[in-house]
């Protein structure tokens, strides 16, 4: 049959999403989920909400989320703009700012998400490629970027989990003749952040998930911080009613429980040091994480093999071929009982 599709859709391949298997006794490592449960607050909303609302549309601006997170960042809720998950907000950004005239410059291993969006627009895709093993950025990235309209800079990196220093993206940020998208998806786990840059430099769009650090990945919901402006323009192109009202009402209440957050944070991080130093053990090379997983070569460099032997034992990894990221597996930093299960299998293979 004839395609009706637009040349650039039947061009696509398509993102795909970390698998959701459904084993016995499945550990799974594969998707960068928060080895904890969400706050208590938010099992309060789920048992106390009032049904008889939700015949009413929500809130289209999800305001009351927007005035926490101004408060919180010394901002106007006018600099905040509320999406369901991020990649709702990437898919603002990018219809936004890419086109069959307007190129992407992107880092390379990155969140391959963002080739798709380009794709979907038609617009060309400039990949910058990072060091190997230790996948630090270029010297000459602000050269390669040049042509492109939007920079994305994702920051820890994903799927290396590395992070970038300020300096240097601040002054790329100054530089850069474009938008630059700051995705800090994985920053509450980092040692700094770039939220500062969001609210000085017009530019620049800083992106949040609650779906990390907040535990709520089945909930959907992200949010994007920028100049007023920046906002504004979003908005003309963000469905109408893109987060429900008791998404708005469960993220409100985990992000106001600021010390079950501070502690299950804290509690990723000690375990990230404990899991790194266990693979080091084994003869593993792990990236220098600020994220809540590991990106780690095994002792033979073979990244598949790893994955594979791993999965025969129901303990389910990431794996990405391709030159820069096969010989690694990237491991989400489970709890201790999963951590512990991962080793034991890993001792396996490699003992
Ligand atoms: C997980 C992730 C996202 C997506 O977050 P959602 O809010 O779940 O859509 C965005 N960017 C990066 C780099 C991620 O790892």
């Amino acid at each position: 049959m004839k395609s009706y599709f637009r040349p650039e859709i039947d061009a696509m391949a398509g993102y795909v999403p970390g698998e959701q298997p459904k084993m016995a006794n499945l550990v799974k490592l594969n998707t960068n989920e928060n080895p904890f449960a969400p706050s208590p607050e938010v099992e309060k909303v789920l048992r106390t909400f009032d049904a008889a609302l939700m015949r009413r549309y929500p809130d289209p601006r999800a305001d009351a989320m927007r005035c926490a997170i101004a408060q919180r960042n010394g901002i106007k809720k006018e600099n905040v703009i509320i999406g369901n998950g991020s990649d709702d907000i990437l898919t603002m950004i990018f219809r936004s700012f890419t086109s069959p005239a307007l190129a992407m410059a992107m880092l390379y291993p990155s969140y391959s998400l963002y080739a798709e969006l380009a794709a979907m627009q038609g617009a060309e895709v400039i990949r910058i490629a990072l060091a190997e093993k230790t996948f630090a950025l270029p010297e000459n990235l602000l050269e390669q970027a040049s042509r492109a309209n939007l920079l994305m800079l994702t920051r820890p990196n994903a799927p290396t989990g590395n992070s970038f220093c300020f300096k240097t993206i601040e002054n790329i940020c100054r530089s850069f003749d474009g938008i630059v998208v700051i995705d800090e998806a994985y920053a509450d786990f980092a040692e700094d952040n770039c939220m500062e840059l969001a609210k000085t430099l017009p530019n620049v769009i800083v992106m949040r998930t609650f779906s990390k650090s907040y535990a709520l990945a089945g909930l959907r919901l992200g949010y994007a911080v920028s100049s007023e402006n920046i906002i504004e323009g979003l908005m003309k192109l963000k469905d109408s009613y893109n987060v429900d009202m008791l998404s708005q009402s469960i993220a409100l209440a985990a992000y106001n429980d600021t010390a079950y957050f501070a502690d299950r944070v804290a509690g990723v991080k000690a375990m990230r040091a404990k899991l790194k130093t266990e693979l080091e053990e084994l003869g593993f090379y792990c990236v220098d994480s600020q994220s809540n997983f590991l990106f780690a070569m095994p002792p033979d460099g073979d990244g598949e093999r790893c994955f594979k032997s791993l999965r025969e034992e129901a303990v389910i990894v990431r794996y990405f071929p391709g030159e820069a990221t096969g010989k690694y597996v990237r491991i989400t930093i489970g709890n201790e009982a999963e951590n512990a299960r991962l080793l034991e299998v890993l001792r396996g293979i490699y003992q």
